[in-house]
């Protein structure tokens, strides 16, 4: 294999599923950088409506979700284990006594296998990293925390107000408690060049995080960059540039680190551009043939 596919990480996590299918749910949090705490416009890339099928259910409980949404995933998918996904928003965002209250019915569901959490590296106090390693004993925790760029300039400018370094110092205090820890790459942020992708790969590398999504810079309805775009004030990528800047990450990420994904998901009523970011399969084998011309 030219990497490592994310299916391979997962059957290591879970060794006694033939396979794993993620159930989306939305823990009921908000975001610093969304209720003004940071800020109140977010990320510039940001729309949760374009992320995630879940986005709108911060008021049903997470049972009642699981209630609601996991049996039509048993009815296609029977053997697998279901790993749930804490996906909109920022989920610990909140105190750890109420985490617990969250998680703790979902970890001990029989038919969840383990839980992912999706959140930032400025959500992740001491006692909340304490909690998940708890939870941890009990089934596999994988805590996925949203990066980017390792690019601090790039960082301010897509208005992320977390710097790398923080993003560092939250993935190391994660793996001293043992935790799994994986990330989101966007590639083609405006102002970066092959050069920063490849460093953030490098840096990315260097932490020796678990698996990495990588998805070209899409643009989506309602965010501070869909205006930007309109207004002519950067480009994207195209689909060759993207291919080969992802190749080249994933080259330097090398195979210790596993490959969730490498292509972006809108639905199309909200993707502004570009048309191929939802194009898997031939992003795939771009790549990978690209890939091939590295070794
Ligand atoms: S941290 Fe996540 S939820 Fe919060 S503004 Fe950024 S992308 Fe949106």
């Amino acid at each position: 294999m030219l990497y490592t596919p994310y299916r391979d990480f997962l059957a290591k996590v879970f060794p006694t599923y033939a396979k794993i299918r993620k159930l989306p749910l939305s823990g009921g949090m908000t975001c610093p950088n969304l209720d003004g705490t940071k800020s109140f416009s977010g990320c510039s890339y940001c729309n949760n409506k374009s992320f995630s099928p879940v986005w709108d259910l911060a008021k049903v409980s997470a049972l009642d979700q699981i209630e609601q949404r996991l049996p039509s995933l048993k009815a296609k998918h029977p053997k697998a284990g279901v790993l749930a996904y804490f996906q909109p928003y920022t989920n610990t965002y909140a105190p750890a006594s109420h985490l617990k209250e969250i998680f703790t019915p979902v970890l001990n569901h029989s038919d969840i296998a383990g839980i992912a959490i999706g959140t930032r590296p400025d959500c992740l106090p001491d006692d909340t990293i304490a909690l998940l390693a708890e939870m941890n004993l009990v089934k596999p925790i994988i805590v996925e925390v949203g990066l980017q760029t390792s690019n601090d300039k790039t960082l301010v400018a897509i208005n992320r107000k977390h710097s790398f370094i923080e993003f560092k110092e939250a993935v190391e205090r994660l793996h001293k408690a043992g935790l799994i820890v994986t990330t989101h790459l966007i590639i083609g942020l405006p102002g970066e060049t092959l050069e920063d992708f490849k460093a953030t790969a490098k840096a990315i590398k260097d932490l020796n995080v678990a698996a990495v999504k990588l998805h070209p810079l899409h643009i989506v309805c309602g965010t501070a960059l869909a205006k930007e775009y309109a207004n002519a004030e950067f480009e994207l990528l195209s689909f060759e540039a993207y291919c080969e800047a992802a190749a080249q990450m994933i080259h330097v990420l090398g195979k210790d680190i596993a490959i969730e994904r490498f292509s972006g998901e809108s639905p199309d009523e909200m993707l502004i551009g570009p048309s191929w970011a939802g194009d898997r399969e031939r992003i795939i084998r771009e790549v990978e043939k690209l890939l091939s011309l590295m070794l």
